[in-house]
């Protein structure tokens, strides 16, 4: 019987999803077994889209579909959470099993204590993650760095610090350190990221630790709940799921990986951070100017639930129609979002004008963090 605190290896029994997993296959076949057993009503995972680069978040009710789900997309940022908000009316009245990178998971449980999502409802499978790389740059760094042709890429992966493509003709990889001097590599928010990997979930899962015979074969899963400890039991006894015991050496390495990750995160925060430090008004002042009041990252924030319009008090300071946006129009937001900005990058990333919106909320929500939480005696968020 698996119990919470356990860290075991685990490999699925399916040769359907073995081929296709990234790793063990273990998060597909729990979820399978999830589904196949009405532990839980629907799964909300990923599958490739146009292409590789290319990842789309999809709800599946029946078990078959999974298969396609299986794999990683490194490529791909979606907000799980919002997804269960807006389109499966936050799990109130249905199971729901989810796939989560530790952002994924943060905005979810946000939602949660603003009672969008029920999360009594969801059982989370975390997947541990070194961060993600925004399509269009994958694109660009392939044909500039790797001088290979994007469309020919087959696979792409990020393993032991480096950026790796297998196309048609070879493989290649680079380091990110490298890749991301020259202004590559992993988003912004992702390169700030500590939050590698996702506990609160009811399993975390990942390739960091294992070795042996079983490396790329197995799955690592760090069992975080009893509901997690449940699910991999129940599959294990029906055999859809084979364990073992995670090896002394290989839990060691993932602790040491964790911590590289850890370190890395934080150079990023203060070389970011403190050069905010010396102009930031001047900072918000010029980028902001960008602003058209497209309203794209207050309806994109997982965290940001806005007033609709329609029977809205008027706002004294932010007059409608004008572009630029009048100061208040950012400083709100940044106000109502400064304790739970949970750094996804999505802000950022979707606005048309680019405005480095995620640096500056995630810069806010850290100094809060820092300056106020270790005073009340709890431990700070790792967002
Ligand atoms: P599979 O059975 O292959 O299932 C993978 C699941 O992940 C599927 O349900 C799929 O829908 C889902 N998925 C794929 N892409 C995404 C995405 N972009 N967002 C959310 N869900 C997605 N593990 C580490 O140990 N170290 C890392 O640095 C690391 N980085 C990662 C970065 C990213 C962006 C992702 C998505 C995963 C990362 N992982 C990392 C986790 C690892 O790649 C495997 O997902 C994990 O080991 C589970 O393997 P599996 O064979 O059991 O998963
Ligand atoms: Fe994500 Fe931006 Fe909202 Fe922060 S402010 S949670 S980075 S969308
Ligand atoms: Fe302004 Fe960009 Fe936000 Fe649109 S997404 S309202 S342009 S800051």
């Amino acid at each position: 019987m698996a119990a919470t605190g356990d860290m075991i290896y685990a490999w699925t029994t399916d040769s359907g999803i073995a081929k296709k997993a990234e790793c063990g296959g273990a998060v597909t076949t729990l979820l399978k077994y999830a589904l196949e057993n009405k532990i839980v009503d629907v799964v909300v995972a990923v599958k490739k889209g146009f292409d590789l680069y290319d990842a789309v978040p999809v709800a599946i009710t029946d078990a078959k579909d999974l298969d396609q789900t299986a794999g990683s997309l490194h490529c791909g940022t979606l907000l799980m959470s919002t997804f269960i908000q807006k389109y499966l009316d936050g799990a109130k009245n249905m199971k729901v099993g989810v796939v989560v990178k530790g952002c994924d998971l943060m905005s979810m449980i946000e939602l949660g204590k603003r009672n969008e999502i029920n999360m009594n409802n969801v059982l989370t499978i975390g997947v541990n993650c070194g961060g993600s790389v925004n399509p269009i740059q994958a694109r660009k760094m392939i044909k500039e760095k790797f001088g290979v042709d994007p469309d020919k890429v087959t696979k792409e992966e990020i393993d032991k610090g480096q950026f790796i493509i297998e196309y048609e003709g070879g493989h290649k990889g680079i380091k990110i350190d490298e890749l991301e001097e020259e202004g590559y590599g992993r988003r912004s928010n992702c390169r700030r990221c500590k939050y590698k990997i996702p506990r609160q979930a009811d399993l975390a899962c990942g390739n960091w630790g294992v070795i042996g015979d079983k490396a790329g074969k197995a799955t690592f899963i760090e069992i975080c709940s009893d509901k997690g400890a449940d699910i991999v039991s129940k599959a294990v006894s029906a055999k859809k799921l084979d364990t073992c015991a995670a090896e002394p050496k290989g839990i060691e390495i993932r602790g040491k990986t964790e911590g590289a990750m850890l370190k890395l995160g934080e150079k990023w925060r203060k070389k970011e951070f403190t050069a905010l430090r010396d102009n930031l008004w001047d900072f918000i002042k010029k980028e902001t100017s960008r602003c058209i009041k497209c309203y794209s990252c207050i309806e994109k924030c997982p965290v940001c639930i806005s007033t609709p319009f329609v029977g809205r008090p008027e706002s004294y300071m932010v007059r409608p129609g004008y572009i630029p946006s009048d100061p208040m129009f950012h400083l709100r937001r940044f106000a109502s979002i400064s304790d739970s900005c949970v750094n996804c990058g999505q802000c950022e990333e979707l606005c048309p004008v680019e405005i480095p919106l995620a640096l500056i909320s995630h810069a806010i929500r850290v100094e809060g963090d820092n300056a106020y939480v270790p005073k009340l005696g709890a431990a700070p968020y790792k967002n």
